[in-house]
């Protein structure tokens, strides 16, 4: 039998047995969703010489972008706040997970918003990452004339540093906080899941399934993601909450000795990316060509916001709100990506040792995910010799592929 036929007929074999929670989730799904989800479900293993197209020389280094996660140990703030005569709703604090919660976090800000200003016609929105351009598009979806007030607009945020990896629950917050919060991540996480749908599959490969390879030589837990955080963590770090992240299809275990990776254990696991340069900019665009307005200004202080025309704003600041709005509880946790020019080829995601490669279309993404003194740590400078050295090791380890 050829080599990739085994890996299909054992890969069918073992995903027939292991998804029975997808599947139900398929069947409860309206006719509708149905429609939009089975089709893009992509085949799943390959054989190592897709994998092996991944060029990660150094000579191929486009950009380095290190930037902070706003994390807070009790979740993101999602709340309404008086601030004079005006209610501010927060918006930020959504860790390792803004990009992928986004939709779903601010149409509870948006909800909260309309519940306190019955009538609301126009919204003030502060920031321009994920968070304040799904705010400013979900309220003009709800009539809403908005303005966006930031500071800095994309690729200017720093938002366009991330993985760009679905991760709704990274970082969200600490294990105490878990229970407080399951049934609004849930809906959350749904929501956006939902949106993500209806945008995978649009022209411009804004947002796409693809497969990623997780090679070890120790056996993986019996649930661990493409994008899993490290196992090694800061001394001040918390236990992370962990919640059911089963929105993706099953993962798929290739059995030792039966697939070309260089490693005894390798898995399948199927996800959702962000291209997120075309993906930013399409919001944007989107939210001028439904007569938004954007006023590009810092506010150095929450008082500055009484002279605005408006009554009634969402926050959306991410790291910036610690500053702005005095909030001690959020916590920057340091990232690095490393961009690659692109490589159009290469549609498979590979993690092994420390390193992961995402197959962004937008350029590769090369990201160290074992790296310790990130928590608390607001350096944002780019670390040029750790670059070198992920993609060293990143590439080192693809030669080895048989
Ligand atoms: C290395 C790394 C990888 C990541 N990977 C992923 C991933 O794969 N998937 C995922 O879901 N998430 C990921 N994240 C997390 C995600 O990037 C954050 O949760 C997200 O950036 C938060 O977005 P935001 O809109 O809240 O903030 P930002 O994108 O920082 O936007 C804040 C906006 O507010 C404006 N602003 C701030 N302060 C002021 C002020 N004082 N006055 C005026 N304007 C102001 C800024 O100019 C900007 O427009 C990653 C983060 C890092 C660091």
């Amino acid at each position: 039998m050829k080599r990739r036929q085994f890996f299909m007929g054992s890969a069918l074999a073992l995903a027939s047995t292991a998804s029975p929670l997808f599947l139900r989730k398929l069947a409860d799904a309206s006719p509708q969703q149905k429609a939009a989800r089975l089709p893009i479900m992509p085949t799943c293993p390959t054989d190592g010489e897709a994998i092996k197209l991944i060029n990660a020389q150094m000579s191929r280094i486009a950009g380095v972008h290190a930037c902070t996660r706003p994390f807070r140990h009790a979740g993101p703030r999602i709340e309404a706040e008086l601030l004079g005569s005006k209610l501010v709703v927060h918006n930020y604090g959504h860790g390792g997970s803004g990009w992928s919660l986004s939709w779903g976090s601010s149409m509870q800000a948006l909800r909260m918003a309309q519940a306190a200003t019955p009538g609301l016609r126009t919204l003030g929105v502060i920031g321009c990452g994920p968070l304040g351009l799904t705010s400013a598009l979900l309220a003009q979806h709800a009539g809403l004339s908005v303005r966006i007030y930031a500071k800095a607009l994309p690729p200017n945020v720093s938002s366009m540093g991330a993985t760009g990896l679905w991760s709704p629950d990274s970082r969200f917050c600490d294990l105490q906080h878990e229970a407080d919060w399951a049934a609004r991540w849930n809906e959350m996480a749904r929501t956006s899941f939902d949106k993500y749908q209806q945008t995978a599959g649009l022209p411009g490969r804004l947002v796409e399934w693809f497969n990623g390879y997780k090679l070890s030589d120790t056996p993986f837990p019996v649930k661990d993601l493409y994008g899993s955080p490290p196992q090694t963590k800061d001394e001040d770090e918390p236990e992370y909450a962990r919640f059911a992240n089963d929105f993706l299809p099953p993962q798929i275990d290739l059995l030792p000795g039966g697939h070309p990776f260089p490693t005894r254990y390798a898995r399948c696991c199927t996800s959702l990316m962000f291209n997120i340069t075309p993906y930013a900019s399409k919001l944007v665009a989107d939210f001028l060509a439904a007569g938004g307005k954007v006023d590009i200004r810092a506010f150095n202080h929450p008082n500055e916001l009484l002279t605005l025309p408006e009554c009634t704003f969402i926050n959306a600041t991410g790291y910036g709100a610690k500053a702005l709005f005095n909030d001690e509880t959020v916590i920057p946790v340091r990232g690095q990506t490393v961009r690659l020019m692109p490589q159009p080829e290469v549609i498979h995601g590979l993690r092994a040792e420390q390193f992961l490669v995402m197959p962004r279309r937008d350029g590769l993404i090369v990201q160290n995910m074992d790296e310790t003194g990130n928590f608390n740590n607001s350096n944002d400078a780019p670390d040029l010799v750790e670059a070198k050295a992920i993609l060293e090791q990143a590439a080192t380890f693809i030669a080895r592929i048989g």
